[in-house]
């Protein structure tokens, strides 16, 4: 029997955000156009006496290690529909920043599932573990899939994307983090009496993804959460302008924020825009990265 289990999973960042009005029961519909960047984490499993979760990293202390963390519903989930005792020790190397908009806990909880299946041998049909993806948070399914994907709905209805080549990016990780529903609110308030137009995905966004054309993308990357960020976190229009000086093509908040995403020319360049970040002192750390990127993905 397989003793231990590693998964990694791939942080996101969302080239296009179009949020539309709240729907009655809280949620938005949305125009989610998503992208595997390669900032991963590590979920390994092992079987154990009872549940339990650990953590490991920069952020480990902001991460619940109760019953309320993603890879534990996950697994727990997993266990339930196949009728598995959940006694395992997942442990997560964190590399994602927490509540940083790049679905660090969505990830791992696509990596928890995954490694649960491999481990207990139930062999879920992918769809099935989609379904419960879908269920845990409408990021969760990306982070299964990776690549580049439009999601609707809330988020977790995918459409694969083709991308046709690679980007280059850099991202900035804040001082502290911006709590997703705060910042849904925040987008609610100021649009307050607005009619939010329908959340459509933009044709030539896609368009340059699928011809990995950097400057094109660089045109037509949105964010519509953008001014609720910055209205709740004023300072990250320091870090936007510090990357756009240094020679980022497009400067974006990443999802919710607050981490704030730069998309370089070239390999080159983005490392130049970390190190005009890093020295702007308007961020806690620089990491420079590619996309697109794989999936959840067992490791060894
Ligand atoms: P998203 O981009 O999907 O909106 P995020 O990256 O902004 O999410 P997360 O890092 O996923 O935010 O964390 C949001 C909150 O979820 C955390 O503050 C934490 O309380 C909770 N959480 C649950 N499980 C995890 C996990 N495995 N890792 C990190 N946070 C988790």
């Amino acid at each position: 029997m397989t003793e231990t289990v590693t998964v990694r999973v791939p942080a996101k960042v969302n080239v296009q955000l179009a949020v539309g009005g709240a729907r009655p029961d809280g949620f938005h519909d949305l125009a989610n156009v998503f992208l595997a960047v390669g900032l991963y984490d590590e979920v390994t499993v092992t079987p154990a006496d009872e549940l339990r979760v650990t953590c490991a990293g920069p952020d480990a202390a902001q991460v619940p290690l109760d019953r309320t963390n993603l890879a534990a519903r996950a697994a727990l989930e997993l266990a339930r529909r196949y009728g598995v005792d959940p006694a395992v020790h997942l442990h997560i190397a964190k590399d994602i920043p927490v509540a940083g908009g790049m679905a660090g806990g969505s990830a791992d909880g696509a990596g928890a599932l995954l490694a649960c299946d491999t481990l207990w041998g139930t062999n879920a049909p992918r769809e099935e573990l989609l379904d419960i993806c879908a269920e845990l948070g409408s990021d969760v399914p990306f982070s299964l899939v990776g690549g580049a994907a439009l999601g609707t709905g809330r988020g977790e209805l995918l459409r694969p994307l083709e991308v046709g080549g690679t980007f280059h990016w850099v991202f900035a990780m804040a001082e502290r983090g911006l709590s997703t529903p705060a910042v849904f609110r925040e987008f609610d308030r100021m649009n307050e009496g607005v009619r939010v137009p329908e959340p459509v995905a933009s044709q030539d966004l896609l368009d340059a993804l699928a011809k990995g054309d950097a400057d094109a993308l660089a045109r037509t990357v949105s964010n519509d959460l953008q001014p609720a960020a910055l209205s709740l976190f004023p300072a990250l229009a320091d870090t936007l302008a510090a990357g756009r000086a240094a020679g980022a093509l497009a400067a974006l908040v990443s999802g919710s924020g607050p981490t704030t995403a730069f998309l370089a020319p070239d390999a080159e360049s983005a490392r130049t825009v970390g190190r005009a970040l890093t020295a702007s002192g308007t961020c806690r750390a620089v990491r420079v990265t590619e996309s697109p990127a794989p999936g959840a993905t067992v490791l060894g």
